[in-house]
């Protein structure tokens, strides 16, 4: 086969679809499951207060972003099920990621955002910026479907009074906050607001899949793809190997997953071409593996180095009485604190908590310049790759967000929550949505995601950004993407 992609989050979307239009007979293998089958409640997606085992990959008991409340641990059991949140666990951080068609765009929280240009100029100073930014962010956006939430009615929706209320706070400290766009449907959310339509982001669905509203890859770049006649995807079956194969091409080594994570047969294919968009930690894993086990024994040393969580931390308050968040809180956030032009740079998004009753609890996912980097490395003894990253290489980001929350607590006389991370836990420094690098542009690549030594070998994910954005990373893992794929297909296919 001319093309194989592995994963089919945004680097793999954006690949699927470019190469495809390009004439460029493609296949994904995604380990995931397809999400376009309603369960037996007729909804695809389980919500955020009744888990069930569509919630997580491969898990007997969920293991929640936040897994106490008032100190009570919250996670139950769940079927062990090939759901659609994995919370994948390492020595010093749970990395949380979507698994399915789609990856990521499944389960997130739809933020798009692009990064400030002196950021990105800092962290990638050999990518034209240029470029970047009249070309492949407008067509990151425009593929996506980004927009932005009325103004007008942002100030008067109920849902969006834990946005305002924590804005207006921040604001009362002297920080200067801003909105943050998205691919919500923001008209489909007006609709379940006024009672019109089935909600979504009213009723609690985010992390375990949005049964509406929300433009996934599901119902963007895949479709479009799978619309050149080109493009096929198969799902549920996991690439455990890539080396090359004796007559030309990559021989392509696959377990067939059940949906209780069983392996119910291996297979293997040949590919010309193929591209590792697993995502962060799926290709960094896979690489890292293929260079200890001599499977692809000329990549760069700097092959699972360089990995970051993006500055990751949470953080939430307790809110005075009279600032309640409301009851009904919509799952997408939309403003964010701007305290990047700071000694200690940090863009907190206003997070919801939305469990239904007013819980006075303001929610925050800080993002925050962290120099700190981890790497992956292969233990011989177990065949797996570990990530080497300690909890404690997250301080400066508890720092940056406390320069932020210090002053916003001392303004409001409130207090941080300490019951939601764990007993006595303020701050939610162990996980991470945003896990970034590991094969990062120019180090373990060239400057277009091509692996040095193994021609026909391209990495389009999250892992090539280098540790940290500043932002949240989709727009930029698809920018990227849109960018490389352009040159390879230019230059290496034509
Ligand atoms: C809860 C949550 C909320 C988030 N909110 C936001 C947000 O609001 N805004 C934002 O910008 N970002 C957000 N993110 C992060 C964003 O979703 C990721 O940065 C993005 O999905 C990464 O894209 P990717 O292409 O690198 O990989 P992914 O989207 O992770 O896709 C990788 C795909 O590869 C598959 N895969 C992995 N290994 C294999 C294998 N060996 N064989 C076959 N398939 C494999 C996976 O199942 C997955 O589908 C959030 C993430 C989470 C988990």
């Amino acid at each position: 086969m001319p093309a194989l992609i592995i994963g089919s989050g945004y680097g793999g979307a954006v690949a699927a679809l470019r190469l495809s239009r390009a004439g460029v007979d493609t296949h994904v293998v995604e380990m995931g499951m397809a999400w376009d089958t309603p369960g037996i409640d007729g909804n695809v997606f389980c919500n955020m207060l009744l888990p069930d085992e569509r919630s997580y990959w491969l898990r007997n008991r969920t293991q929640q972003p936040f897994g106490y409340l008032l100190n009570l641990p919250v996670d139950r059991p769940i079927p062990r099920h090939t759901g659609v949140l994995d919370s994948e666990n390492f020595a010093g951080v749970r990395v949380y990621q979507g698994r399915g068609v789609g990856g990521g765009s499944l389960v997130n929280g739809g933020m798009a955002i692009v990064p400030r240009r002196s950021y990105f100029e800092e962290i990638l100073p050999f990518v034209d910026a240029g470029e970047m930014y009249s070309t492949y962010y407008p067509r990151a956006n425009a593929g996506l479907g980004v927009g932005n939430v009325d103004p007008a009615w942002l100030e008067h929706a109920e849902c969006y009074r834990y946005a305002r209320t924590s804005r207006d706070a921040a604001l009362r400290s002297g920080f200067t906050t801003t909105a943050v766009p998205n691919v919500y449907d923001f008209d489909y959310m007006k609709k379940e607001q006024a009672g019109q339509v089935p909600p979504s982001a009213l009723a609690s669905e985010v992390i375990y899949g949005n049964n509406h509203g929300k433009k996934s890859l599901a119902r963007t770049y895949l479709p479009a793809a799978v619309a050149t006649g080109r493009l096929t995807i198969t799902t549920l079956h996991k690439v455990t190997a890539v080396s090359p194969a004796p007559g030309g091409g990559y021989r392509v080594e696959m377990e067939q997953l059940g949906t209780s994570g069983a392996v119910v047969a291996t297979k293997r294919v040949i590919a010309d071409r193929v591209f590792f968009a697993a995502g962060s930690v799926g290709t960094s894993k896979l690489l890292v593996a293929m260079k200890a086990r001599g499977l692809l024994p000329d990549l760069p040393d700097a092959v699972g180095e360089g990995w970051g969580n993006n500055g990751n931390v949470m953080v939430a308050r307790a809110d005075n009485l009279w600032a309640p968040k409301g009851p009904v809180q919509s799952t997408i956030p939309v403003i964010a604190i701007d305290n990047w032009d700071s000694s200690t740079p940090c863009f907190a998004e206003i997070a919801p908590f939305p469990v239904g009753v007013e819980t006075w609890i303001g929610l925050y996912l800080a993002i925050t310049k962290n120099p700190n980097r981890g790497r992956f490395e292969f233990d011989s003894g177990t065949g797996t790759v570990g990530l080497d990253w300690r909890t404690a290489q997250n301080q400066p980001s508890v720092d940056a967000a406390r320069s932020v929350f210090d002053v916003i607590n001392q303004r409001e006389h409130t207090t941080y929550r300490s019951d939601l991370f764990g007993v006595g836990k303020v701050w939610g420094d162990d996980l991470t949505y945003h896990p970034l690098g590991g094969c990062v542009l120019g180090q373990a690549t060239d400057g277009y995601g091509r692996l040095p030594g193994h021609p026909g070998l391209y990495v389009m994910d999250g892992s090539l950004i280098p540790g940290g954005l500043g932002v949240n990373p989709f727009v930029t893992i698809t920018a990227l993407a849109e960018r490389n794929i352009e040159k390879i297909i230019a230059t290496d296919l034509a």
